[in-house]
């Protein structure tokens, strides 16, 4: 969790002080339906940890990253979702449409997708 008083909102989301649709609690990920979905299936898919975006990724927090990646990817085939597709988007930073500042993976399923993206 984040260490300075003001938690940002997931890990409010984290510490159950804000409510959400969790669908997976692990030690280190959990996962949660996004409260304005863009897909049948729309989960985030979040680091326990505080990590304000992916340009803080490096060799000493890679694990966590890899471990957010291995939970969606359980996740979707728990879902059925790979039988048709789906995709696993991370938006980095303010122009590329990131708005909450803990890392996060959107789970995005159910539809077909466009390339490229808007
Ligand atoms: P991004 O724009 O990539 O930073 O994604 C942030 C996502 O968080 C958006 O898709 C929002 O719909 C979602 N979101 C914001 N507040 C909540 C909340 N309280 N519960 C669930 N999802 C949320
Ligand atoms: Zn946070």
């Amino acid at each position: 969790m984040q260490a300075t008083k003001e938690l940002c909102l997931f890990c409010r989301i984290i510490s159950g002080d804000i409510p959400a649709r969790k669908m997976f609690e692990g030690d280190d990920v959990i996962a949660f339906e996004d409260i304005n979905p863009q897909a049948p299936t729309h989960i985030l898919v979040i680091p326990r940890e505080h990590i304000a975006s992916l340009a803080e990724v490096n060799d000493r927090n890679k694990h966590v990253i890899a471990n957010v990646i291995a939970r969606a990817a359980e996740i979707a085939r728990a879902l059925h979702l790979e039988e048709e597709g789906f995709r696993l988007v991370n938006n980095c930073g303010e122009a590329a449409g990131q708005t909450v500042f803990h890392i996060h993976f959107h789970l995005l399923g159910g539809r077909p997708f466009k390339w490229p993206p808007g």
